[in-house]
């Protein structure tokens, strides 16, 4: 499709639930992935429209093709593979387990026994609590999106939730969150740009080629920079 220029315009689905990675602005969009996908899209000459969408969406919309791309701090994974595209990473982030303040008593997974342990549905932190389940026994509770995940935590409807450490650490430090994190590396993923398979191989090369000019510029860091030193 052609956008009020003659480049084209790809749609490009965001959980706008993910700070710093996707900030809510108003009624636009900022953030660490907002500037990345913004920056490659101009420096390889094509537009892109900005669709927000529940995390569980973005992989099924880019499989039907209705999304061309989907930022938002995605780990790359096997399963993800099988259905999408990825570029070349640009961000590691670990699993963190994160509780209330005042659970003095809940230091890993193994004290959740029998307890609500929060995840939002699709993410790899879901992947990891359904793995592990059986080996701690505690009661999976899923939630669409992140405000929900710290929510169910904070009014006790959940014990603890799994989820990226930068992302629950900006939260927790931007919105003075009575939670703190008691596990930062439960695993460890990179995060990537995913594209649909449908657009063929060429906007994925584009992506990767805006990617590395990001990355030799010095570009990608100072964004990175930018949303994260101050944590
Ligand atoms: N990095 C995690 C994943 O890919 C979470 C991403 C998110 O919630 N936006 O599953």
């Amino acid at each position: 499709t052609l956008g009020d220029s003659d480049e084209e315009t790809y749609s490009v689905g965001i959980d706008t639930t993910f700070p710093p990675f996707v900030i809510e602005d108003g009624d636009s969009y900022k953030g660490i992935d907002v500037a990345i996908i913004k920056a490659i899209a101009e420096d390889q000459g094509f537009e892109v429209e900005l669709k927000p969408t529940d995390f569980s969406g973005l992989m099924p919309a880019l499989q039907t093709g209705s999304l061309d791309i989907a930022i938002s701090g995605i780990s790359i994974t096997d399963k993800r593979k099988e259905i999408v595209n990825f570029s070349k990473p640009y961000y590691t982030a670990g699993l963190s387990l994160v509780t209330t303040k005042d659970q003095l008593g809940i230091k890993g997974l193994v004290d959740l026994k029998n307890k609500p342990l929060v995840v939002k549905t699709g993410t790899t932190g879901y992947e990891y609590a359904k793995e592990h389940k059986d080996m701690y026994n505690y009661k999976i509770t899923q939630v669409t999106n992140s405000e929900e995940m710290y929510g169910t935590v904070i009014n006790g409807e959940g014990v603890a939730f799994l989820g990226d450490a930068p992302v629950a650490s900006y939260a927790i430090k931007e919105k003075d969150l009575p939670l703190k994190i008691v596990r930062k590396k439960l695993e460890e993923h990179d995060y990537a740009i995913a594209v649909s398979k449908d657009t063929g191989g060429e906007l994925l090369e584009k992506i990767n080629n805006g990617l590395k000019n990001l990355k030799e510029t010095g570009k990608l860091d100072k964004i990175i920079r930018n949303y994260l030193e101050k944590l």
